[in-house]
């Protein structure tokens, strides 16, 4: 297979094109709104991301990968001398990558005379390893890391759909009215449960009449409340009670927290429908 190093700004448009596809069209919903930046979501999942693909990142890796025998990161390494080809890695990558792959110590053991790609677990190279190994070192991403049990949420043993809704939840990437009025949809910011507050997560889950009483129905409320109580905002008691409790009563709240997302929903389209007739 060969490789072209394509154009960042043709990655970049590509890119844009898929955020749109994977967020949806629908603007009236706000489902047209990109919630958050591919970039973002190419993080890896145990990093607060989706794991999605960085089309540049990657391109670069099948570049160097290119022709199997010929172009592997191997041979950009001279291994008499422990060194990397300069040269070769100065054609092939821009400046500044180039700049950036130079700085990465190689490693070899000497028994004999193995290479060992250090960046996967068995050794051996692979397009795998040597792209997350870009993502990591190359590209310059820590910033977009976001703290928190990413793994341990995504381990839960909930379905899928409800893991992405919570994964959306704490990427402030849910369509809550507070939220959408700042995107610059208009709408009425009140909860559509109580109609009292504005709506926004720590109010939706944990603050309105309507979410408390589904807590106490489920039985739940008792030893939530103090929790809620103290708790500095959704994100932080959502992490806290990640951190602290075990996998299957933190799957009953993550479950918990769907039911109520999806009663407000019912109330919002309830309103909606009485507002049309
Ligand atoms: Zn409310």
């Amino acid at each position: 297979m060969s490789s072209i190093l394509l154009p960042e700004t043709l990655g970049d448009e590509l890119e844009k094109m898929i955020n749109s596809f994977w967020w949806g069209s629908n603007k009236a919903s706000g489902k047209g709104i990109n919630w958050l930046r591919w970039e973002k979501l190419t993080m890896r999942k145990e990093h607060g991301g989706m794991g999605f693909r960085h089309l540049y990142g990657f391109n670069l890796t099948m570049l160097g990968k290119q022709g199997d025998e010929n172009m592997t990161v191997a041979n950009l390494v001279n291994y008499s001398e422990s060194k990397w080809h300069i040269t070769k890695v100065q054609q092939l990558f821009n400046q500044e990558d180039a700049a950036a792959i130079l700085q990465i110590p190689l490693q070899f053991l000497n028994e004999d005379d193995v290479l060992i790609w250090r960046f996967s677990r068995n050794g051996n190279y692979s397009v795998r390893s040597d792209y997350y190994h870009l993502m990591e070192v190359v590209i310059e991403n820590n910033h977009l890391k976001v703290e928190g049990n990413w793994n341990k949420m995504w381990k839960l043993n909930i379905p899928k759909k409800v893991k992405i809704f919570l994964w959306r939840s704490l990427r402030e990437c849910l369509p809550v009215k507070e939220r959408l009025i700042r995107k610059g949809v208009q709408c009425d910011p009140k909860c559509p449960c109580c109609d009292l507050n504005t709506e926004n997560e720590w109010h939706c889950f944990f603050g309105c009449k309507a979410a408390q009483e589904v807590w106490i129905e489920v039985g739940m409320w008792d030893n939530l409340h103090q929790q809620i109580d103290n708790a500095a905002g959704y994100k932080q008691l959502v992490f806290h009670l990640l951190d602290n409790l075990q996998s299957t009563n933190m799957a009953q709240i993550v479950m918990t927290l769907w039911m109520i997302h999806w009663q407000t929903k019912s109330k919002m389209l309830e309103q909606h429908a009485t507002n049309d007739v």
